[in-house]
């Protein structure tokens, strides 16, 4: 099953990563958003951004250069969310501050990391991509993201 990266909702997550321990949805960001040029999908489809997500981008997000695919506002930030049976207490919580990650990682085998972007403008959200991080993995590739232009 194609995984989707719209409409993230912190609170359920999307089914298990597979395919490796990252997954990027670059292409599936690119096919949402020719979709709604193409008008097959509608700003409503693609700006729901759940309001605990939305909460979150405000108040801890990281800023982005990139403009909004959508509104194209600079008001792009990333957000970060972390699950895995193993974080307990803190499965599905919102990373921050992003030294935390790190912290993560040295105390625990395996969890996942999710990356989404939000406009805090027009509520466009999509997921950047998903990893699996922890001592098995040795360090998360978070640092050294440099492609999101799509
Ligand atoms: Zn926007």
């Amino acid at each position: 099953m194609a995984v989707s990266g719209r409409s993230f909702d912190p609170t359920r997550p999307p089914s298990s990563v597979t395919g490796g321990p990252v997954v990027d949805y670059s292409l599936a960001r690119r096919s949402v958003l020719s979709a709604l040029r193409r008008g097959h999908l509608g700003t409503h489809d693609v700006c729901d951004a759940h309001p605990e997500l939305l909460r979150a981008a405000k108040n801890i997000g990281e800023t982005r250069s990139t403009p909004c695919p959508v509104c194209s506002h600079e008001s792009i930030r990333w957000v970060r969310y972390v699950y895995g049976e193993e974080l307990k207490r803190n499965n599905g919580r919102v990373v921050y501050p992003a030294e935390w990650l790190r912290e993560l990682v040295a105390t625990c085998d395996h969890f996942t990391c999710y990356l989404v972007e939000v406009c805090v403008d027009c509520a466009w959200n999509h997921l950047v991509r998903a990893y699996s991080a922890g001592r098995r993995y040795q360090a998360p590739p978070a640092q050294t993201e440099r492609r999101e232009r799509g």
